[in-house]
Protein backbone atom coordinates (compact mmCIF):
# COMPACT_ATOMS: atom_id res chain seq x y z
CA UNK A 1 0.00 0.00 0.00
CA UNK A 2 1.06 3.43 -0.86
CA UNK A 3 2.16 5.52 2.15
CA UNK A 4 0.06 8.36 0.51
CA UNK A 5 -2.97 6.16 1.23
CA UNK A 6 -2.32 6.64 4.87
CA UNK A 7 -2.45 9.98 4.90
CA UNK A 8 -5.49 12.19 6.12
CA UNK A 9 -7.82 13.32 3.72
CA UNK A 10 -7.20 17.23 4.13
CA UNK A 11 -4.39 18.15 5.97
CA UNK A 12 -4.42 22.17 6.19
CA UNK A 13 -1.53 24.02 5.92
CA UNK A 14 0.34 25.05 9.37
CA UNK A 15 0.54 28.80 8.02
CA UNK A 16 -3.66 28.56 7.76
CA UNK A 17 -3.82 27.39 11.25
CA UNK A 18 -1.45 29.35 12.88
CA UNK A 19 -2.56 32.82 11.58
CA UNK A 20 -6.10 32.05 12.68
CA UNK A 21 -4.97 30.54 16.10
CA UNK A 22 -2.41 33.77 16.69
CA UNK A 23 -5.73 35.97 15.37
CA UNK A 24 -7.70 34.13 17.94
CA UNK A 25 -5.45 34.56 20.89
CA UNK A 26 -4.99 38.71 19.81
CA UNK A 27 -8.70 39.07 19.53
CA UNK A 28 -9.56 37.55 22.95
CA UNK A 29 -6.71 39.48 24.52
CA UNK A 30 -9.15 42.52 23.82
CA UNK A 31 -12.25 41.02 24.39
CA UNK A 32 -13.55 41.06 20.93
CA UNK A 33 -14.63 37.14 21.24
CA UNK A 34 -16.53 36.69 24.52
CA UNK A 35 -17.63 32.68 25.36
CA UNK A 36 -16.97 31.06 21.99
CA UNK A 37 -18.28 33.99 19.91
CA UNK A 38 -16.97 35.27 16.49
CA UNK A 39 -15.35 33.39 13.77
CA UNK A 40 -12.01 33.49 11.53
CA UNK A 41 -10.86 32.19 8.69
CA UNK A 42 -8.15 32.77 6.07
CA UNK A 43 -8.09 31.97 2.13
CA UNK A 44 -6.53 28.44 1.04
CA UNK A 45 -7.00 28.81 -2.35
CA UNK A 46 -9.72 30.21 -5.22
CA UNK A 47 -12.35 28.15 -3.34
CA UNK A 48 -11.42 27.05 -0.41
CA UNK A 49 -10.74 28.59 3.14
CA UNK A 50 -9.79 27.37 6.53
CA UNK A 51 -12.30 28.45 9.18
CA UNK A 52 -13.13 28.30 13.11
CA UNK A 53 -15.29 25.32 13.65
CA UNK A 54 -18.65 25.91 15.31
CA UNK A 55 -18.38 25.95 19.10
CA UNK A 56 -14.74 26.85 19.69
CA UNK A 57 -13.20 29.31 22.30
CA UNK A 58 -11.04 32.09 20.32
CA UNK A 59 -8.46 32.58 22.82
CA UNK A 60 -7.88 28.78 23.08
CA UNK A 61 -7.40 27.39 19.34
CA UNK A 62 -5.22 24.74 17.83
CA UNK A 63 -5.44 22.61 14.81
CA UNK A 64 -8.36 20.94 15.80
CA UNK A 65 -10.23 23.76 15.82
CA UNK A 66 -10.03 25.09 12.48
CA UNK A 67 -11.52 23.48 9.40
CA UNK A 68 -11.54 23.47 5.48
CA UNK A 69 -14.88 24.33 3.96
CA UNK A 70 -15.64 25.22 0.32
CA UNK A 71 -16.84 29.01 -1.21
CA UNK A 72 -20.50 27.60 -0.99
CA UNK A 73 -19.77 26.73 2.96
CA UNK A 74 -19.55 23.16 2.80
CA UNK A 75 -17.30 21.23 4.70
CA UNK A 76 -14.20 19.24 3.30
CA UNK A 77 -12.91 18.46 6.67
CA UNK A 78 -15.49 16.13 8.54
CA UNK A 79 -16.61 18.71 11.15
CA UNK A 80 -19.72 20.79 11.70
CA UNK A 81 -19.01 24.37 10.25
CA UNK A 82 -20.17 27.66 12.42
CA UNK A 83 -23.54 28.87 11.81
CA UNK A 84 -22.17 32.01 10.29
CA UNK A 85 -19.67 30.37 8.07
CA UNK A 86 -22.04 31.76 4.76
CA UNK A 87 -20.69 35.53 5.89
CA UNK A 88 -17.31 34.48 5.31
CA UNK A 89 -17.87 32.28 2.01
CA UNK A 90 -19.51 35.62 0.98
CA UNK A 91 -16.81 37.71 0.96
CA UNK A 92 -14.55 35.08 -0.77
CA UNK A 93 -17.59 34.91 -3.24
CA UNK A 94 -17.42 38.54 -3.88
CA UNK A 95 -14.24 39.74 -3.47
CA UNK A 96 -11.57 37.72 -5.27
CA UNK A 97 -8.82 39.56 -3.30
CA UNK A 98 -9.92 38.86 0.08
CA UNK A 99 -7.46 36.46 2.18
CA UNK A 100 -8.94 36.66 5.71
CA UNK A 101 -12.27 37.59 7.44
CA UNK A 102 -12.56 38.29 10.65
CA UNK A 103 -15.72 38.88 13.07
CA UNK A 104 -16.09 39.97 16.37
CA UNK A 105 -18.87 40.57 19.00
CA UNK A 106 -17.27 43.61 21.10
CA UNK A 107 -19.39 45.34 23.90
CA UNK A 108 -18.95 48.72 21.53
CA UNK A 109 -20.22 47.44 18.41
CA UNK A 110 -22.98 45.74 20.19
CA UNK A 111 -24.06 48.71 21.96
CA UNK A 112 -23.53 51.16 19.47
CA UNK A 113 -25.68 49.06 17.19
CA UNK A 114 -28.79 48.38 18.72
CA UNK A 115 -28.96 52.73 19.57
CA UNK A 116 -27.86 53.61 15.89
CA UNK A 117 -30.16 53.39 12.56
CA UNK A 118 -28.43 52.22 9.69
CA UNK A 119 -25.02 53.09 9.86
CA UNK A 120 -22.73 55.14 12.41
CA UNK A 121 -21.01 57.69 10.71
CA UNK A 122 -17.10 58.39 12.03
CA UNK A 123 -16.13 61.85 11.61
CA UNK A 124 -12.91 63.58 11.97
CA UNK A 125 -10.75 61.05 13.50
CA UNK A 126 -7.34 60.59 12.94
CA UNK A 127 -7.01 57.05 12.79
CA UNK A 128 -9.81 57.00 9.58
CA UNK A 129 -6.65 57.69 7.87
CA UNK A 130 -5.97 53.98 8.78
CA UNK A 131 -8.35 53.07 6.31
CA UNK A 132 -7.70 52.16 2.68
CA UNK A 133 -8.24 55.20 0.48
CA UNK A 134 -8.24 57.35 3.33
CA UNK A 135 -5.64 60.59 2.83
CA UNK A 136 -7.47 62.87 5.51
CA UNK A 137 -8.99 62.71 9.19
CA UNK A 138 -11.29 65.15 7.85
CA UNK A 139 -13.44 62.38 6.19
CA UNK A 140 -16.75 60.84 7.15
CA UNK A 141 -16.94 57.38 6.92
CA UNK A 142 -20.31 55.15 7.50
CA UNK A 143 -20.25 51.56 9.11
CA UNK A 144 -23.84 50.28 7.78
CA UNK A 145 -26.01 48.57 10.71
CA UNK A 146 -27.89 45.17 8.46
CA UNK A 147 -30.78 43.90 11.41
CA UNK A 148 -28.90 40.38 12.77
CA UNK A 149 -31.08 37.13 11.29
CA UNK A 150 -30.54 33.99 12.35
CA UNK A 151 -31.23 32.71 8.90
CA UNK A 152 -27.91 33.37 7.53
CA UNK A 153 -28.67 32.98 3.62
CA UNK A 154 -31.32 35.76 4.44
CA UNK A 155 -28.49 38.04 6.10
CA UNK A 156 -26.23 37.26 3.87
CA UNK A 157 -28.54 38.48 1.16
CA UNK A 158 -29.27 41.27 2.93
CA UNK A 159 -25.92 42.90 2.89
CA UNK A 160 -24.86 41.58 -0.40
CA UNK A 161 -25.62 44.99 -2.31
CA UNK A 162 -23.22 46.79 0.05
CA UNK A 163 -20.60 44.75 -0.21
CA UNK A 164 -20.81 45.37 -4.15
CA UNK A 165 -20.81 48.46 -3.82
CA UNK A 166 -17.82 48.30 -1.57
CA UNK A 167 -17.50 49.25 2.43
CA UNK A 168 -14.52 51.18 3.45
CA UNK A 169 -14.88 49.78 7.37
CA UNK A 170 -16.53 46.59 7.08
CA UNK A 171 -20.16 46.24 8.44
CA UNK A 172 -22.37 45.67 11.71
CA UNK A 173 -25.17 43.15 12.64
CA UNK A 174 -27.25 44.97 15.51
CA UNK A 175 -26.66 43.47 18.77
CA UNK A 176 -23.93 41.19 17.33
CA UNK A 177 -21.00 42.29 16.07
CA UNK A 178 -18.83 43.15 13.09
CA UNK A 179 -17.01 41.64 9.97
CA UNK A 180 -14.23 42.91 8.31
CA UNK A 181 -11.66 41.65 5.73
CA UNK A 182 -7.84 42.28 3.93
CA UNK A 183 -6.22 40.73 1.48
CA UNK A 184 -4.33 39.13 4.40
CA UNK A 185 -4.76 38.36 8.25
CA UNK A 186 -2.17 41.03 9.18
CA UNK A 187 -3.99 43.69 7.52
CA UNK A 188 -7.37 42.42 8.74
CA UNK A 189 -6.18 42.57 12.37
CA UNK A 190 -5.22 46.16 11.45
CA UNK A 191 -7.91 46.99 10.61
CA UNK A 192 -10.15 45.36 13.21
CA UNK A 193 -8.30 47.07 15.70
CA UNK A 194 -8.64 50.33 14.24
CA UNK A 195 -12.20 49.88 13.65
CA UNK A 196 -13.00 48.73 17.14
CA UNK A 197 -10.91 51.83 18.44
CA UNK A 198 -13.47 54.32 15.80
CA UNK A 199 -16.37 52.35 18.03
CA UNK A 200 -14.74 52.27 21.81
CA UNK A 201 -14.10 56.08 20.99
CA UNK A 202 -17.80 56.74 19.54
CA UNK A 203 -19.62 54.99 22.63
CA UNK A 204 -17.44 57.24 24.63
CA UNK A 205 -18.18 60.10 22.89
CA UNK A 206 -21.65 59.50 23.50
CA UNK A 207 -21.17 58.99 27.08
CA UNK A 208 -20.35 62.46 27.62
ZN1 LIG B 1 -21.44 36.21 15.44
Amino acid sequence: MPMDALAPVATLPAWATEAIVGAGRRMDARGWVPATAGNISVRLGPDRIAITRSGTHKGYLDETSVMEVDLEGRAITPAKPSAETGLHCQLYRLLPQVGAVLHGHSVAGTVLSMRSGHAIRFENYEILKAFEGQTTHATAIDLPIFDNDQDIPRLAAAVEPAIRAGLPLGYLIRGHGVYIWANTMETALARLEGLEFLLACELERRKL
